[in-house]
Formats: C-alpha cells, sequence, structure tokens
C-alpha cells in the first residue's frame, strides 16, 4: 500500500531524516533540520545530480555564486516587479491564502476561506515572495538586499566570466546547487513548500534556432534521471503548462510531477527561458551578455533551457517511492527500497554480540569498507531488530561479524530487499560489495 505523508513524517523524525527545525522552541513554521540520515541522503541526492549534470558531460561546468549579492541582479531580473503571489486575507479569522490555490464552493459558487469559511475575503493583491535584508550597519532603503529566491541568476551575470575561463561555447551549460528563500505564504506538506530549501539547476546556453531541440532534449533527460535513481515510471510524468501559467520569462515550461498522497506535484521545472535573462542584465549593466561565433562571424544572446529542480522535495519524493512493507519471516517489516546511490548509508556493520571477542574484527571490517562506501556501525540490540532497523533505514547491505568470524576470516552479507545471506572472506568483501553496489 502507498505510504501515507504521516508515514514519511514519523520515519524521518524517529530515525533522524529530518526535523522540525526549532523544535525545543515550539518549532519555526516552515523550516525543517536535516538530521544524521537525512544530510548524508540529501547529499546524495545532490551527487546524483551533479554526477549526471556535470561529471558525465564535456559541455557543462558548475559553478557556486553567493546567495546575498547586489539588489541590481533582481531589478535587472524582473522579480522584484514579478516575483509575486496573490494574496487574500480573510477579514474574520485574519488567516492568509494564495488566491490562485482557492476554489470556488461547489455548493453555493463562492470562495471561502478554508480555515473559518468566511466569504469575507479582500481582493487580492501582489505578494512579493523574496526575504528583505539590510546589509551594512545602516538600516535604510540604499542598504536593502534580497536572499536569492533561485540560485539562477548567479549563473547569467557570471556568464562572460565562465564563458571566458571555460572555453565552452554553446550549446554549454552552467550548472549550480544551492540553497534559495522564498517569503511562501502557505508553506506546508512537509518538505514540499518550505521557505529555506535547496534547489539544483542547470542553465543551458544554445542557439537561439535549437532551443526547441533542446527543450526537447532537457525534458527527456530530467524524466530518465528521476526513473534511473528508482522512481516508478507511473508515479511520474510530464506536464506543459498553459499560456496563463507560464513565467514572466518563459516561452514554454513542461514540469515533472511526481504523484505524491495529495495528487500531482511539482519536482522540477524544464523552462525555455529565452534570451531573456541575459538580454535583461545586459540592459541594465551595460555589458553585452553574447556570444561571437567565430566561424560563422555571428554575435547572438543565446537561448537558455532550464531544468530547474528541488533537491529537498526530490528527497522527500525519493523517500516515499522507497517506503514500503512487507512480511518477513512472518513479520511485518518497513523497508525503504532506495537505490544504493541515495540512500543515507550503503552499508552496515554489524558484531553479532557486543562481547569484546568480536567488536576488534567488527571494527576491522569497517575499516576496511569506509574507503568504499558510507558505513553505519551498530552493536546495540538483537542481530534482528538491527537488520529491521537498516530495513526502514534503507541500507542495501548488512555485513555481520559473528564467532565464527573469527576463526574462518569470513563475514555474512545480507541482501536488504531478499534479505538473502552470503557468506563471503573478508579479503574478498570491498571487491564483493563494490560488485553489488556497482561502485
Ligand atoms: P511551485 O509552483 O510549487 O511554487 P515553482 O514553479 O515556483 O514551484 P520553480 O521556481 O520552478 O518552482 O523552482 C524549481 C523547483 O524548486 C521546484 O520544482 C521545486 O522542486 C523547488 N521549489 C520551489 N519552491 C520551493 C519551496 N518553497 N520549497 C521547496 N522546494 C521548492
Amino acid at each position: 500500500m502507498a505510504p501515507g505523508m504521516e508515514d514519511i513524517v514519523r520515519l524521518c523524525k524517529q530515525r533522524g531524516f529530518i526535523f522540525p527545525s526549532a523544535e525545543i522552541y515550539g518549532g519555526f513554521r516552515s523550516t525543517y533540520d536535516y538530521g544524521p540520515l537525512g544530510v548524508l541522503m540529501l547529499r546524495n541526492v545532490k551527487n546524483a545530480w551533479w554526477r549526471s549534470m556535470v561529471q558525465m558531460r564535456h559541455d557543462v561546468v558548475g559553478l557556486d555564486a553567493a546567495i546575498l549579492s547586489s539588489p541590481k541582479i533582481w531589478a535587472a531580473s524582473g522579480h522584484l516587479a514579478n516575483f509575486t503571489d496573490p494574496l487574500v486575507d480573510c477579514r474574520s479569522c485574519k488567516e492568509r491564502w494564495r488566491a490562485d490555490h482557492l476554489e470556488p464552493d461547489p455548493e453555493d459558487g463562492r470562495i471561502h476561506c478554508p480555515n473559518c469559511r468566511s466569504t469575507d475575503l479582500t481582493e487580492a493583491r501582489a505578494f512579493n515572495l523574496m526575504f528583505k535584508t539590510h546589509v551594512g550597519p545602516v538600516e535604510d532603503e540604499g542598504s536593502v538586499a534580497y536572499l536569492r529566491p533561485e540560485t539562477a541568476q548567479g549563473h547569467f551575470v557570471n556568464f562572460l566570466n565562465v564563458l571566458q575561463t571555460s572555453r565552452k561555447r554553446p550549446p554549454f551549460g552552467i550548472a549550480q546547487i544551492g540553497k534559495s528563500f522564498r517569503n511562501e505564504i502557505t508553506p506546508g506538506n512537509f518538505v514540499f513548500r518550505t521557505r529555506e530549501f535547496e534547489q539544483m539547476e542547470l542553465e543551458y546556453f544554445v542557439p537561439p534556432d535549437e532551443a526547441a531541440k533542446w527543450f526537447d532534449y532537457w525534458c527527456d533527460e530530467r524524466l530518465g534521471w528521476y526513473v534511473d535513481l528508482g522512481i516508478p515510471p507511473d508515479m511520474l510524468r510530464l506536464r506543459s503548462h498553459d499560456e496563463e501559467e507560464l513565467s514572466h520569462y518563459s516561452a514554454g515550461t513542461s514540469d515533472v510531477e511526481f504523484m505524491f498522497p495529495w495528487g500531482w506535484g511539482e519536482l522540477e521545472g524544464i523552462a525555455n527561458r529565452t534570451d531573456y535573462d541575459l538580454k535583461a542584465h545586459a540592459a541594465a549593466s551595460g555589458e553585452k551578455l553574447e556570444y561571437f561565433d567565430q566561424a560563422t562571424n555571428e554575435r547572438y544572446t543565446p537561448y537558455v533551457i532550464e531544468p530547474a529542480a528541488g533537491a529537498t522535495r526530490t528527497m522527500m519524493a525519493f523517500l516515499l517511492a522507497a517506503y514500503t512493507t512487507d512480511e518477513v519471516g512472518g513479520e511485518a517489516r518497513t523497508v525503504l527500497k532506495l537505490d544504493h546511490r541515495i540512500a543515507p548509508y550503503q552499508v552496515a556493520v554489524l558484531p553479532l554480540s557486543r562481547k569484546d571477542t568480536l567488536v576488534p574484527l567488527a571494527l576491522e571490517v569497517l575499516g576496511l569498507l569506509q574507503p568504499t562506501a558510507m558505513c553505519d556501525y551498530d552493536e546495540t540490540q538483537s542481530i534482528g531488530r538491527r537488520y529491521r532497523r537498516q530495513d526502514e533505514i534503507g541500507t542495501p547491505l548488512a555485513v555481520t561479524v559473528d564467532f565464527d568470524s573469527l576463526e574462518d576470516r569470513a563475514v555474512t552479507i545480507r541482501d536488504r530487499d531478499s534479505t538473502e545471506q552470503v557468506r563471503v572472506p573478508i579479503a574478498n568483501l570491498v571487491a564483493e560489495v563494490s560488485d553489488r553496489l556497482s561502485l
């Protein structure tokens, strides 16, 4: 049976993936802290993206731009004027809602406040989602700066720097992973919509007449990435935006959507941003943000295809898709069938007992595996309960050191999904684990 959100929220809290932020102070609505397992898994999600977008390609380079930068960027990009959500206030209970999230009541056709059912709502007004702060000691209009609401503008303002230093030419891309901040009016659904989150964004610069081709290419490529990492294809779809849904910069957008417990929701937007951003920054800065093609003697502003994914939201989708319950030896178990590339730990090393005689060998085995795989080490509780715990946090392999190991220098490898066990000489262990995990 598909898991509910409560299953994932409970697992994340109990096992140390994700904690509500500032919990000891009663929480801080809409931000979350990533615990010992969450930090590993989120890093793996980001590494998997980086590997496919940068490491495995010859046409993409990386960037890590500042979160806090000149407000001129956001004036030129259009975010100061346009990065808004329509907001209504309920005059009765004072709650605030996104107007585009409210549906007319099927009974009376009127819009009701989802909290108190009142129909006394204000007109919609534009609410800018960027967090404002002040830079330096004086808090006046001249010191206003914004936390970036997307990583993307960093790619555009560094276009010339990257072009000149990387020796790339269109079609080529700049990839960036990092935190973004949006003052969301209605955060919720756990880490689906938070005010601080992480994004993984590629800006792919192409000759304008090739934009349509590359847009299709990136839609296929990005959908395939989620499937390759274990999300069943029937839980994914590509949905193209209607005209009125398009962002101010977009000539076409398709979303990769995932079947969340409440319905389809976006994981990633793939947009044809045209030459909007480069031209806007060129006009505002006076710099020529163009590419000169020596072969044709032509100067042009590239079009940009942008696959923009959320790392934190995607991590939640991987957890939901992997969460399974089954029965082993007549006992119910919860197992996270995560791909080994994104599981927090790849291997758990478990001495059968805590006896002093086994621990030194178990630590020796751990030391052999650590350079190759992220390992957990656990010597508490019965071995059965430790297997259940590793299943529940998605560890693909468990290596058990028992009393025979002291004699035969061999250990048992247990597979998470099949629960099959095989005996392997310690001398072959690293090779066997690498082989099973395709490392
Ligand atoms: P939505 O329609 O859900 O608000 P968006 O279309 O504004 O999202 P984009 O600007 O396209 O989102 O951002 C790219 C990706 O960044 C999204 O697909 C999502 O995965 C992630 N993302 C955006 N906003 C948030 C948020 N508030 N919390 C978590 N992830 C987010």
